[in-house]
């Protein structure tokens, strides 16, 4: 036998259980309790001559009325209750029911799909839990197609490139020069790079990149990353300097702040022409530290400032290299972390500001400055 029951039953079954206790508890206290009690409040009004009244034919008579009342109690009561199931299942079934029509619907791709809330307070928050699984299901379904639509888009240009110089040196017109297989070699490394990214990226928005976190001291962390950057910037032509700022430990995992920090100085070169500065400082304060790298570079319009944290989004798309994606992962691992990327500029040619908010280790002070 099924251990299933419908709700229409389960509903009939209580309604007629409680009908069979009060028609049981009727009967019992009209057979055993009342005879007795009348015969006492009779004595009470002074009619002690009424006592044992309830025996014989007035007993048989009184118990015949009260089987008859029962009787007609008991056929309304059990015809009420089973209307009043019928009506209070149908009313929990139908949303019920909306919500598994709903429910199938999202298993089917449907993922607009919503339920009305129901009066009922349950029932209510079952239909909002599945309006939010719904809701979750349809933004990642439209993050999923947008990646998927801005991935083809970004690898359409490389490989186009890559067909072209074949294309040109299978029909004669080109010849594999060491210049052509290089410009070929840049953009399979680019290629290459692109599929490291969004594979970082992908990761990094969803939130599932394991972090190795621990108290680190900011201004080595910093101080290192620098030293490993320097020699680029020594080829070319663009200064760069550590302020020191105060001692202070921030609860993070090193290798991902390097990959942040790297990212961002990696851009101040690359956007800064020759001759130019990079001056990376740092400041801490309750809770949290933050990274400042300032550059005289070419800087960045209003519009640039927060669109340079979109995937693909380069706004200087001459500039060699790029993937347009450093900058949303550099943000995705300062967000994981619990922190941020944000970044000024008092406009184009006048250099920028790029800020990274790390939080502090919970006692927050280093032993001694930065080395
Ligand atoms: P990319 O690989 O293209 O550098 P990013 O996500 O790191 O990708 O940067 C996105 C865009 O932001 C860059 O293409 C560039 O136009 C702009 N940008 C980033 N850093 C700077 C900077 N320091 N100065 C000027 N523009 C910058």
């Amino acid at each position: 036998m099924s251990r299933f029951r419908s709700v229409r039953i389960r509903l009939a079954i209580s309604h007629l259980a409680v009908v069979a206790v009060g028609a049981v508890s009727v009967v019992l206290v009209a057979r055993v309790a009342a005879p007795t009690s009348f015969e006492t409040h009779m004595a009470d009004m002074g009619m002690p001559g009424m006592s044992g009244v309830m025996n014989g034919g007035l007993r048989d008579s009184f118990d015949a009325a009260v089987d008859q009342a029962l009787f007609v109690s008991v056929t309304i009561s059990v015809a009420v209750a089973v209307a009043a199931s019928v009506i209070a299942a149908r009313r929990m079934a139908a949303p019920i029911d909306r919500v598994r029509t709903a429910s199938r619907r999202l298993a089917e791709g449907h993922y607009s799909e919503r339920v009305d809330e129901p009066l009922e307070l349950e029932l209510a928050a079952l239909a909002r839990d599945v309006n939010h699984l719904a809701a979750t299901l349809e933004h990642t379904e439209e993050r999923r197609a947008r990646l998927l639509g801005e991935v083809s888009h970004e690898l359409r240009h490389p490989i186009a490139t890559l067909q072209g110089y074949l294309e040109a040196m299978l029909d004669g017109v080109l010849a594999p020069s060491p210049e052509v297989l290089m410009s070929m070699a840049n953009e399979a490394a680019r290629l290459n790079r692109l599929a490291t990214d969004l594979n970082l990226v992908s990761r990094a928005e969803e939130g599932v990149l394991p972090l190795e976190r621990r108290p680190t001291e900011l201004g080595a962390l910093l101080e290192s990353t620098v030293r490993r950057l320097e020699p680029q910037f020594v080829d070319e032509g663009v200064m760069i300097s550590l302020r020191p700022g105060p001692p202070v430990l921030v609860d993070v995992d090193p290798d991902r702040v390097a990959q942040i920090l790297t990212n961002i100085v990696g851009n101040a070169l690359t956007y800064t022409p020759k001759g130019g500065s990079v001056t990376v400082s740092w400041t801490a304060g309750p809770g949290a530290a933050g990274v400042t790298v300032t550059d005289t570079g070419l800087g960045l319009s209003r519009e640039d400032l927060e669109r340079v944290f979109e995937r693909f989004y380069r706004a200087d798309r001459s500039a060699p290299g790029g993937t347009g994606v450093g900058l949303t992962i550099a943000r995705s691992l300062a967000r994981l972390h619990g922190g941020d990327v944000t970044a000024v500029s008092p406009g184009e040619g006048a250099g920028s500001t790029f800020t990274i908010i790390l939080p502090t280790a919970s006692d927050g002070h280093a032993e001694g400055g930065p080395t």
